[in-house]
């Protein structure tokens, strides 16, 4: 997210200040450890998309961490940083909140990669996660399913899709279940259902944007299913999509290396109840 014109900072405990200002102090345990969580939300023509499910997730992440969260704070300050971005269309907005304790809402436009990787799909690499699908069944210290700051992991493996020639990862566990992505949920489908993997003992996030999907997708005829499903059974799904909450649903055309044909019709009919 930029500190030039194009960005908002609004601080708890402070309001909107300059968004070049410093606001993590050196000794804060979620710049040094990582200790802390936080949400990727749309900001869609000055309104928050599914406000009330991030901040849903955000006390739980915080709960989970045993770091106070105060909802109505955030959902003040989450307004007021909408109310200075005067930016028309789509903008990413981060929530983040650390032991520190520092909390900020931070708005800016979309990744610039976002608007090509929607129009052409993802080429995906699958990478081992390097633990088993019931690796988080009662491993609370684990903190699976807490949008916890530590994200080195995921970004790394999104280097290394890169250093293979593609956009993106799908995480499998070392016995062969697909997870998900480093920034998304992974969804796909098969005939009239649409399957995902299930939260819990897996220690994935639970998406919002796949939650909704999938009521939205019940409420037109779909079927949809939680599925520990395997790389194969993603090779043989009519459409497999990442999916999460800025860049919305986007289609897999390749599977480490291999490609995948692309399906218009249930693309689209999938991104538009997904609000993109
Ligand atoms: N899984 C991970 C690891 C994520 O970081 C994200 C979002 O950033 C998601 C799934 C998708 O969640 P959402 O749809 O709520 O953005």
């Amino acid at each position: 997210m930029g500190t030039g014109s194009q960005a908002v900072l609004a601080v708890l405990g402070r309001g909107l200040v300059d968004p070049a200002s410093a606001v993590v102090r050196v000794d804060d345990s979620g710049l040094t450890r990582g200790d802390g969580c936080f949400e990727g939300c749309r900001v869609l023509d000055g309104a928050i998309d599914k406000l009330d499910l991030h901040l849903a997730r955000m006390a739980r992440s915080a709960a989970a961490l045993e770091i106070p969260f105060d909802e109505a704070a955030w959902r003040d300050l989450a307004a007021l940083a909408v109310s200075a971005w005067k930016h028309p269309g789509e903008a990413a907005m981060k929530l983040l909140l650390t032991r520190g304790p520092t909390g900020f809402a931070a708005i800016g436009p979309l990744p610039p990669d976002y608007p090509r990787q929607r129009r052409d799909g993802l080429r995906v690499v699958t990478l081992d996660r390097g633990f088993a699908s019931d690796a988080f069944a009662s491993a609370p210290w684990l903190l699976g399913g807490v949008k916890s700051l530590s994200y080195a992991v995921n970004m790394a493996a999104q280097r290394e899709a890169v250093r293979r020639g593609a956009d993106d990862v799908i995480f499998v566990s070392t016995d062969g279940v697909v997870l998900e992505a480093p920034t998304g949920s992974v969804v796909w489908s098969v005939g009239r259902t649409l399957h995902t993997t299930p939260p819990g003992a897996t220690g994935i996030l639970a998406g919002t944007t796949q939650r909704r999907l999938f009521e939205r997708a019940t409420d037109t005829g779909w079927r949809t299913e939680l599925t520990l499903g395997t790389v194969d059974d993603l090779r043989a799904a009519d459409v497999v999509w990442l999916v999460g909450s800025v860049r919305g649903p986007v289609d897999v055309v390749a599977i480490d290396g291999t490609p995948r044909d692309r399906n218009p019709v249930v693309d689209g009919e999938i991104r538009r109840l997904a609000g993109f």
